[in-house]
């Protein structure tokens, strides 16, 4: 499979199979289980499935891994074509962002906290990108993670302020059999790190055995979250108790709530979630 270099050939693409409706999974590449299923999620509920590869220096901060950011696309292309895409649109970074481009869409409230507090800049670099790809691919849906949580809210609340004509689906996190969240950044650690990063999952984890025993209170879901990810190797920044539509933090019992964390374990920074009392499916 060849990947589609040009904006005018993705369009010629798009104007080519007019009819057809086409889901689309947006990725920066070094594919991995997580993306899998993204793709299968739009292989199986469309007529064609189209994937971008796009490292976006806009959505990296001066000092994070943009340069490093793991790079290999003839694996990814065999990869993707494997699992049925039609189409991979892989762009140099001048063909997004043309000589002179000054254009950014930012998010408000909803990119404000947690991923967006951390990493300035992060959301609107993100929402630019999706914008740009969503007019160029024009796909009826895409797909994304639940493991970027805050990302799924801010695309969806983006898609709809700018009344862009595209489905926003979340799709489930999906974890290595010891619980870990796969990330193309898990490469990044030692064996001693995994072994620390376990922490976080087994937290959650544990937050969500708290909530089906009837916890509602949030001071204490995020205490208990916090000491069951503390530990040798774990350096936590944040851990959020907030509503999941929102993304407000709960200041009293509610009735569904997401989990939110980030770590640095070593030189990696890790990000989980877990979505309480509301499916994944009503997040819209
Ligand atoms: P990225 O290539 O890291 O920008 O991720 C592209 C898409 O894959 C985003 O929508 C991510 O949320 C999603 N994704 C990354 N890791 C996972 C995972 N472990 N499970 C499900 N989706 C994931």
């Amino acid at each position: 499979m060849k990947a589609l270099r040009s904006v005018a050939e993705a369009r010629a693409f798009r104007s080519a199979s007019a009819t057809a409706s086409i889901g689309f999974v947006p990725t920066m590449g070094a594919l991995h289980e997580g993306h899998a299923s993204l793709i299968e999620h739009a292989v199986r509920e469309n007529d064609l499935a189209v994937v971008s590869i796009f490292v976006n220096p806009t959505q990296f901060g001066p000092h994070e891994d943009f340069a490093s950011y793991p790079r290999d696309e003839p694996r990814d292309l065999a990869f993707c074509e494997r699992l049925g895409a039609t189409m991979v649109f892989a762009p140099a970074v001048d063909e997004l962002y043309p000589a002179g481009d000054a254009t950014r869409v930012h998010p408000g409230p909803i990119g404000a906290s947690l991923e967006g507090a951390a990493r300035p800049g992060h959301f609107a670099g993100v929402a630019t990108v999706l914008t740009k790809l969503f007019a160029i691919v024009r796909p009826e849906v895409a797909y994304f993670g639940q493991k970027d949580f805050q990302q799924l809210r801010v695309v969806q609340t983006v898609a709809r302020d700018l009344r862009l004509d595209v489905r926003i689906v979340g799709s489930p996190t999906v974890r290595d059999p010891d619980g870990l969240a796969i990330s193309s950044r898990n490469r990044y650690l030692s064996a001693e790190d995994r072994q620390s990063a376990l922490a976080l999952s087994r937290a959650l984890l544990a937050a969500k055995d708290d909530w089906a025993n009837g916890d509602r209170d949030p001071a204490k879901l995020r205490d208990r979250v916090a000491r069951a990810a503390s530990g040798p190797g774990v350096a936590l920044e944040y851990i959020s108790v907030a509503d999941p539509i929102t993304l407000e933090e709960l200041a009293r019992p509610a009735d569904r709530a997401v989990i939110s964390l980030a770590a640095r374990i070593g030189k990696t920074r890790l990000i989980d979630n877990v979505l309480l009392g509301i499916s994944l499916e009503k997040i819209q």
